[in-house]
């Protein structure tokens, strides 16, 4: 209004704002969602597209985070907000499930096990009114991770010239998938009312979704968060033989050393020990399975942790195990958010019903798939002369805190002599 004021040649411009994400003011329109059914037409399709204004049965928008990339994408205009995706050979490479967990409502809530699904898997939909797009796509790939290299010149791991290539490259399948939180079992899950879930996830996210407290008819939400990655190595049939052993390593982006071999932490080589201990498995005829979530620092994100290794650096005494996990509550309120409960969700996608070897120490992980009915045989941890030096502090805090060792670990004044660097 004001430009038009200023400049009164210019006619007016309409640019009326809808405060409501859907057009009809309830559900009796849409196709309705019945979480846990076991075949995706009676379960309806998720319908988070904004090419389906009309028809959209969820909260939020498709594409978790990346959302707000496609708003900059469309404002600047470089995308047209109608582009209709053309899915042509974009199905998955392998056909995983469907398993019994996939109509368990109470197994999986915060992924769509149909996510793989698009338009043309609901048949009786018109794509051109129902935008139904995939949250998960499966693909294969070869991996070149230099270590494995290593691994093979030091006789630990063995080319088989299938999996594992001559040049160290490794064979996988991998599946990215984004979330798809239905509300009344998150809130099951986490012990929570879903009124009181719904009402603090708008109040935090700064009111950006008000169908949570306005819609209560609407029970899926797609949330703005990363989502995560599968890699399985070996015989994705593998994964629910009873038969066969299967190894599996949850990990929790940690993209400083993941990626950067920063070596304040054990992230990257345990990651790789997961690797390591998923390829023995597949070439002893099983299957290995390595979940990375989008949680980094636990998912505190990555300032509160680069402000807590600064926080642990300059304290008195410096880095030190005993004030580990301090440090990260003075900063962030909590020690972690990660919430492993949700975390077995990706295991029962892919039928998992027991893990003979778990790649992990942490005690929330073990607890969470144990709780979910998953059986776990062995527990693996990392090996100590894979540990940086600099991360002793981490696992030796780690270990006092309940993660899961071999020979226990470290307590009282022992705990306070392991120290880190000065920067
Ligand atoms: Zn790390």
């Amino acid at each position: 209004m004001t430009e038009d004021r200023a400049n009164p040649l210019k006619p007016a411009k309409p640019k009326h704002i809808i405060l409501n994400s859907h057009q009809t003011r309830d559900s009796a329109n849409l196709v309705p969602i019945q979480w846990g059914a076991a075949n995706p037409q009676q379960r309806g399709p998720i319908i988070g597209s904004l090419r389906s204004l009309k028809y959209r049965n969820v909260i939020g928008t498709h594409a978790g985070s990346y959302g707000v990339y496609r708003a900059l994408a469309v404002a600047s205009g470089v995308l047209d907000p109608t582009h209709k995706a053309d899915l042509t050979d974009t199905s998955p490479v392998v056909q995983l499930g469907p398993h019994p967990s996939w109509s368990d409502p109470d197994k999986i809530v915060s992924l769509d096990p149909f996510g793989t699904l698009a338009g043309q898997s609901f048949g009786e939909y018109d794509t051109d009114k129902y935008d139904i797009l995939p949250t998960i796509a499966i693909t294969k790939a070869h991996i070149n991770i230099p270590e494995l290299r290593d691994e093979i010149a030091q006789g630990r791991l063995h080319v088989d010239g299938k999996l594992l290539k001559p040049d160290g490259s490794l064979v996988v399948t991998k599946a990215a998938i984004d979330p798809v939180w239905y509300l009344p079992g998150l809130a099951k899950r986490l012990n929570i009312d879903e009124w009181e879930l719904r009402r603090v996830l708008f109040q935090q996210t700064g009111n950006m979704f008000p169908e949570l407290v306005t819609r209560p008819d609407l029970h899926v939400f797609l949330p703005p968060i990363g989502g995560t990655t599968v890699y399985i190595i070996g015989d994705p049939a593998a994964i629910t033989n009873p038969d066969l052993p299967l190894a599996v390593r949850v990990h929790d982006e940690c993209n400083g050393s993941d990626v950067f071999g920063s070596d304040i932490c054990t992230c990257r080589p345990y990651l790789v020990h997961g690797i390591e201990v998923c390829v023995q498995t597949a070439q002893e005829g099983g299957a290995g399975i390595i979940v990375y979530c989008r949680k980094e620092g636990r998912a505190l994100g990555e300032v509160t942790k680069f402000l807590v290794y600064n926080a642990r650096k300059r304290q008195e005494g410096g880095d030190r195990a005993d004030a580990y996990f301090l440090r990260t509550e003075c900063v962030a309120g909590v020690q972690d958010m990660r919430f492993q409960e949700l975390m077995s969700d990706v295991l029962h996608w892919l039928g998992v019903t027991r893990i003979d070897r778990l790649v992990s120490m942490s005690n929330m992980k073990y607890d969470a798939i144990t709780n979910s009915g998953i059986q776990v045989v062995e527990r693996i941890a990392i090996p100590p002369e894979l540990v940086p030096a600099d991360a002793q502090v981490e696992i030796e805090a780690k270990k006092a805190a309940g993660y899961y060792s071999e020979n226990g670990g470290l307590m009282g004044e022992e705990l306070g002599q392991v120290k880190g660097r000065d920067y």
